[in-house]
């Protein structure tokens, strides 16, 4: 089978589907962390801030249990050194009045979390703020942790096929054959083959089940024609203080919530500066003076950023789905009449800003539609 993507999303997906040790996987994508340049990238994963923390991630009834799944991995990922992961303290800051408290989020009641209210005059609430809320999060790298993922996804055998071009597909149907087709396509190797040790040649394997994962992120706009998938544009800059900044602190968004500063830690004494958030804007460009008053607004939060070197600054588009995240299977009919189907594709994507947040949650609800299509013989 096959995961179209190596995103976080595909990442993780590939990962707990390999995991299985019934399935075996393949992941096509046109970029990865290794391949994507700076400035240039579909790929939005690469210059996330890697930070738990449900933000515009729908729907929340679905998000609640995939959130908390993934805030237990990441936990877990934190306690081994060179994942890239950190659990840190940090503040969600209320706006100074007259605008009103934020309500606490659902995710408040999450145990790990520690989250409290807190108000002026605590350590982590910057001067001029009357409070805020104290949780603690996990945040990943994404420098270090998605290679760490591919790294895995090597040791499990599992092929990462990087297509040269965009998959051309405009709907399940054509996706599943496109898919499956690059696989077809691309030379052996690089994981997940079988080398002969002598003796009768090994008998050929079976036809691989014909499901493909659909972890294509933004691609899907194209990829299976979902027109209510538009791209909410975010600029961060990576930065190395002088000074060195602990945890993370973020404004709640207020107004039309386009724009608010956010500061988190990124590892290795970087910080990633943020943020906005564009709906349907799909430049990847950054003017001038969007950084500078970027950088303005985060330096009167934490001021050690007025200071700091800039290391990169990066535009990314959030794969925003107007009824939130697609995780669902769909059959691609045989064409036949009264004909078992041909496949099956299981999409996973539209996590808009919080495909870090969810993704392994969502990864172990694809593996149960994988299996189900399977055992409902709709793998072609
Ligand atoms: C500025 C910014 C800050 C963010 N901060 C956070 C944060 O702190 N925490 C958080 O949880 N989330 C954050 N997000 C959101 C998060 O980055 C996304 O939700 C997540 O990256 C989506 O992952 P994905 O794997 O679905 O998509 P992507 O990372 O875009 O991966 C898509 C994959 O599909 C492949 N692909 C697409 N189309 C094709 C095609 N036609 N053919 C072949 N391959 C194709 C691409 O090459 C790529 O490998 C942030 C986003 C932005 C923009």
């Amino acid at each position: 089978m096959v995961v179209v993507g190596a995103g976080i999303i595909g990442l993780t997906t590939a990962l707990a589907l390999a995991s299985t040790g019934r399935l075996a996987v393949t992941v096509v994508t046109r970029d990865t962390d290794a391949t994507a340049a700076d400035g240039a990238r579909v790929f939005t994963s690469g210059g996330s801030g890697g930070f738990w923390m449900p933000f515009h991630c729908d729907p929340e009834r679905l998000v609640r249990g995939w959130a908390a799944a993934t805030l237990d991995v990441l936990i877990a990922e934190a306690q081994t050194p060179g994942t890239g992961v950190g659990v840190f303290p940090g503040v969600l800051l209320h706006p100074p009045p007259p605008a009103a408290v934020p309500p606490r989020p659902w995710w408040a009641a999450l145990p790990d979390l520690h989250f409290a209210s807190v108000g002026a005059g605590h350590p982590r609430v910057p001067r001029g703020y009357p409070g805020g809320y104290y949780f603690e999060s996990a945040i990943a790298d994404m420098d270090a942790y998605l290679p760490v993922l591919r790294g895995r996804l090597a040791a499990a055998g599992v092929r990462v096929v990087v297509v040269g071009a965009d998959l051309q597909a405009g709907d399940a149907a054509s996706l599943l054959t496109a898919a499956r087709a690059a696989v077809a396509a691309a030379p052996a190797g690089g994981g997940g083959g079988s080398v002969g040790g002598g003796g009768a040649p090994p008998p050929p394997p079976p036809p691989p089940p014909a499901i493909v994962v659909n972890c294509s992120g933004l691609g899907s706009v194209a990829l299976v024609g979902d027109d209510t998938l538009i791209p909410a544009r975010g600029v961060t800059v990576v930065v190395e203080p002088t000074t060195p900044v602990s945890g993370f602190v973020s404004e709640s968004p207020t107004g039309d919530g386009r724009e608010l500063a956010y500061i988190l830690n990124r590892g290795r004494g970087r910080l990633t500066v943020g943020g906005t958030y564009h709906e349907g804007d799909w430049s990847r460009t950054a003017p001038d003076a969007e950084v500078a008053a970027l950088l303005d607004r985060a330096a009167a939060v934490v001021p050690a950023v007025a200071g700091a070197k800039r290391l990169r600054q990066w535009v990314g588009l959030r794969p925003v789905r107007a009824a939130g995240i697609r995780l669902e299977a769909e059959a691609v009919p045989s064409g036949k009449p009264g004909g078992a189907p041909a496949g099956t594709v299981v999409h996973n994507y539209g996590h808009g800003g919080g495909g870090g947040t969810v993704c392994w949650g969502c990864a172990a609800d694809a593996v149960r539609l994988v299996e189900a299509a399977v055992a409902a013989g709709n793998a072609g």
